[in-house]
Formats: C-alpha cells, sequence, structure tokens
C-alpha cells in the first residue's frame, strides 16, 4: 500500500465544506459535519491518515511539511472551494513533486477534464463513488487499470470506464475507527446536536428527484442504498466503547426515512443499545414510524421543507404536499421529536410574495429552530442547467460563497434580484426567531440546561457577528 494522506484542506476560516457537507459555506454558527466520504476510503488503506483541516484549525503552512511524509495524497473539493484547493495541491506538489495528487467529490465528478486541467498538480480524479478506486490506485495499480478514474498522461487526459455502482453497502468499512484514530469527537459541532455528535451514514442516495439537490445527481444516485440493520447497529456499538463521551449519534443518509421498515429495523436496535440518535427526513413520516423510531432514542429529525409556496415545491419536484409536512410536523410535536427545518430561498418561481408565504409557513409550523440558505446551483445538478438554459445565473454561477466563505446568491431573476433574496435571509431568521413564543421557549431550555444557555449564548454571539459580515 501507498502511504497514503487523506485531506479535507485548509480554506476559508471556519469553512464547513468537508466531505460531508450538504452545501458548503461558512455557516451562521460555528459549524462541522464529518469528513465521511474520505473516512470511508481512509479505512480501507491500512496506514493512512485523514486530516480534516478546517475544525482542526490547521493551516496550509502545518499541512505543507506533511507532503514529504506520503506517497499519495486525496484531496476532497467542493465547487465553492476548488479554487484553494487548488493552491493548497500545488503548494504539496512544490513541497515532493513525487507526491502523487487525487482530487474526490462532486464537482470534480461531473466535469473531471476541466478540473485536470486546472493545474498539473492534480494526477488523477476519483469520479463518483470513489472508496475502492482510492484503494486500487493505493494498492500501486498501474491508473490505467482502475475503474472511475480520469488521470493525465503524457499531457493527455484519459478517462477510464466508470466503476460499477456498490451494491453490498457491507462492505464498506466502519468509518468510526478512523474518527477514533484521527479526529478529535470534540471538533465537531453542529448547532442543533447535541455535542460531541458522531455522524455517519447507513446507506447511499435518495428516491427523491429534487432538482437542487447534489449528492443523488451525482454521486449517491436515486436508488437508497443501503447496509444492513446489523452492521449500522455494529458499528454504533463500536463507537458507544470508543466516545463513552458522545451524546448523540446523527445518521446523515439524504433520507433515512426512504426505507420505513429498515428504519424502524434499525431503530429498534439502537433502542438496546441506549443510545440518543437523530437522522435526515422527508416530512412525510407515518406517525407508526414516528412513534417506533421514538421510543427508541431519537430525538431529532432534520427536515428540508425548502418552501411554504406549493408550486415551488413542484417546480423543484420535492415530491412533498403542504398539508402532509405540516400534518408530519403536528405529530412530531405530539410525540416529542424535535425539528430542525431547512428552508431555501431564490429557487424557481420565488417571487417577493413567495417568500412571505415561506417565512409566514415556517412561523405556523414552527419547528424547534430552523436554517435558512439560498438556492445553490451546483454543477451536475438539473438545476443547474436550468439556471445556464434560463440565465438565471449570475457572473455565470462562478460565485457560489464571497471571500469569507459565506454564501451568496447566484441566482438572480428578472423579478427578483439577487440582493433581494440574499437580504430576505436575514428577515427570514429574524422574522422566526424575534417571536415571543419563539423567545420563550429558547429561554425556558435554556434554563432548564447549564450546558445549553453557555451553548445558545456563544451561538448567538456567533449569529449576530454573521449577519453583520454578510
Ligand atoms: S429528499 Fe432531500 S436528499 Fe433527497 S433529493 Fe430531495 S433534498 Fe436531496
Amino acid at each position: 500500500m501507498m502511504k497514503t494522506l487523506f485531506l479535507h484542506p485548509p480554506s476559508f476560516e471556519g469553512f464547513d465544506g468537508g466531505a460531508g457537507a450538504r452545501y458548503q459555506a461558512r455557516r451562521e454558527i460555528r459549524s462541522f459535519w464529518y469528513p465521511t466520504w474520505l473516512a470511508q476510503p481512509a479505512a480501507l488503506v491500512p496506514g493512512s491518515r485523514l486530516i480534516d483541516a478546517p475544525p482542526a484549525g490547521i493551516t496550509l503552512d502545518q499541512v505543507r511539511p506533511q507532503a514529504k511524509e506520503y506517497e499519495l495524497c486525496v484531496i476532497h473539493t467542493s465547487t465553492p472551494s476548488f479554487p484553494s484547493d487548488v493552491r493548497v495541491a500545488e503548494a504539496l506538489k512544490d513541497m515532493n513533486p513525487r507526491l502523487l495528487i487525487g482530487f474526490v467529490g462532486a464537482h470534480v465528478a461531473v466535469a473531471p477534464e476541466p478540473a485536470l486541467r486546472a493545474t498539473e498538480a492534480i494526477d488523477f480524479v476519483g469520479r463518483n463513488e470513489f472508496d475502492f478506486t482510492i484503494r486500487e490506485v493505493a494498492e500501486g495499480r498501474p491508473l490505467d487499470t482502475v475503474d472511475g478514474l480520469s488521470y493525465r498522461r503524457e499531457g493527455c487526459i484519459i478517462h477510464n470506464r466508470e466503476r460499477a455502482v456498490l451494491e453490498d453497502m457491507d462492505q464498506l468499512p466502519f468509518v468510526v475507527d478512523v474518527y477514533k484514530r484521527d479526529l478529535r469527537v470534540e471538533d465537531y459541532f453542529i448547532g442543533y446536536l447535541l455535542h460531541p455528535y458522531v455522524s455517519l451514514y447507513t446507506g447511499r442516495g435518495c428516491r427523491s428527484k429534487c432538482t437542487f439537490c447534489l449528492w443523488p445527481q451525482t454521486v449517491g444516485g436515486h436508488r437508497y442504498r443501503t447496509r444492513s440493520p446489523e452492521h449500522v447497529a455494529d458499528e454504533i456499538a463500536l463507537a458507544v466503547s470508543y466516545f463513552p463521551q458522545v451524546k448523540e449519534y446523527f445518521f446523515d443518509d439524504d433520507t433515512f426515512t426512504d426505507d420505513l421498515p429498515r428504519a424502524e429495523a434499525i431503530a429498534k436496535r439502537l433502542g438496546k443499545l441506549g443510545v440518543t440518535w437523530s437522522c435526515n427526513a422527508k416530512a412525510n413520516v407515518p406517525y407508526r414510524t414516528l412513534r417506533v423510531m421514538r421510543d427508541n432514542g431519537l430525538r431529532l429529525l432534520l427536515v428540508g421543507y425548502e418552501s411554504g409556496n406549493q408550486q415551488i415545491l413542484n417546480n423543484i419536484k420535492k415530491g412533498i404536499r403542504l398539508d402532509i409536512a405540516r400534518q408530519f410536523t403536528g405529530d412530531c410535536r405530539d410525540l416529542g421529536i424535535t425539528i430542525h427545518g431547512t428552508f431555501i430561498l431564490g429557487l424557481p418561481g420565488e417571487t417577493r410574495e413567495t417568500i412571505q408565504e415561506t417565512i409566514r409557513y415556517a412561523t405556523e409550523i414552527n419547528p424547534h429552530t430552523i436554517q435558512v440558505s439560498i438556492a445553490a446551483p451546483y454543477p451536475g445538478t438539473y438545476m443547474h442547467r436550468q439556471a445556464l438554459e434560463n440565465g438565471w445565473l449570475k457572473d455565470d454561477g462562478k460565485e457560489l460563497v464571497n471571500e469569507h466563505g459565506v454564501q451568496l446568491s447566484a441566482l438572480s431573476y428578472v423579478h427578483l434580484p439577487h440582493t433581494e433574496i440574499f437580504d430576505s435571509v436575514e428577515t427570514f431568521y429574524k422574522r422566526f426567531y424575534f417571536r415571543p413564543r419563539k423567545v420563550a421557549s429558547l429561554v425556558s431550555e435554556m434554563v432548564r440546561s447549564p450546558q445549553m444557555l453557555t451553548r445558545r449564548l456563544r451561538e448567538g454571539v456567533e449569529f449576530f457577528r454573521f449577519l453583520a459580515h454578510r
């Protein structure tokens, strides 16, 4: 095996763009997902190391000397961070010209050729599901025999045939071994999850076809391919022995509730382990399944509502009705399941009126906490193609974030300029959080828990600082 470094490189300060973030940007409050997509191949390459620079506060100057210690470096990149990731690759190559450098991630999976042409420092791109692609490269196999690889040879770019989609998901190794070896669980924060938390995947792919959503349209696909409930429970049991300090486990599958019998089967196993857990869900899970999950340790659901306007939901092929989502939210409230709801402004069909409608809908269904994002047209998505065809892209859509890594509005409509979409985010947050009912519920949460008090006060300061720097 080649001596291999897996790197989520340093970029913008506080940038949550790792191999686990669904949209890559600096968040309102300190926030980092686990680099699970890098941990998976790292677990397949014995003797490797994973460096997740942003959460650990590791700078380029600290990473640079590592170039001499390794033969292969695999860098996870994203559309917003690609130019900065290229600079990191060039710095490592300067330090060790013999270092083989590969890029992975959706951004290079959809356009490997431009990535390889961007700099000679990138030797190859591991496209789509790259776990076993990287393992074969690390084994030292000739690059022309590795499926799913694009690489440079004598000035030409060669694209090998596609790698077969992974069907037996139990072949994927446990990531918690890599987390234990290379990461500090205390470095990972998500505002709505208990701290410290651990997140991992129990499957890949999503059955829904939301037009804006990056992963199912690139690396994951539209079939939900899953690990067996036993395999998942074994990994969580191992994690519990490794990390007794962890307060919550999060299943970051695109839609954990896409397979309800399996979700219930996993829940029952987790119930026996006595852990607190949470997951991504679509706003249509029936009461019965919610109750089984709640009875077995489910604390929180992360739910993408996206919009409070039915036509917009139809435009983006969300496959959800507002009344069903309303019923689901009420069911969760009755069962004591907390919801963190996510919304997106600036989706196709958005107008000033629909923004107001969405804000009213959010305050009416009243999830415990919310996140408001700006529609981001990632290359490789239907929405990106649609934006190109309709001339909605500002600056050709090159700028998804500003110089601080904060999300910008890349879409602009004749009837709704990008500046209005951008400004509406702040209005949304203020209208949602600065209500007596919401303030009272957050204060009561803080009064009940001194740890929550400290945390919310810190997050409050970060939140206002974030608004001031947008
Ligand atoms: S349901 Fe969620 S994960 Fe699935 S395609 Fe839609 S936004 Fe993406």
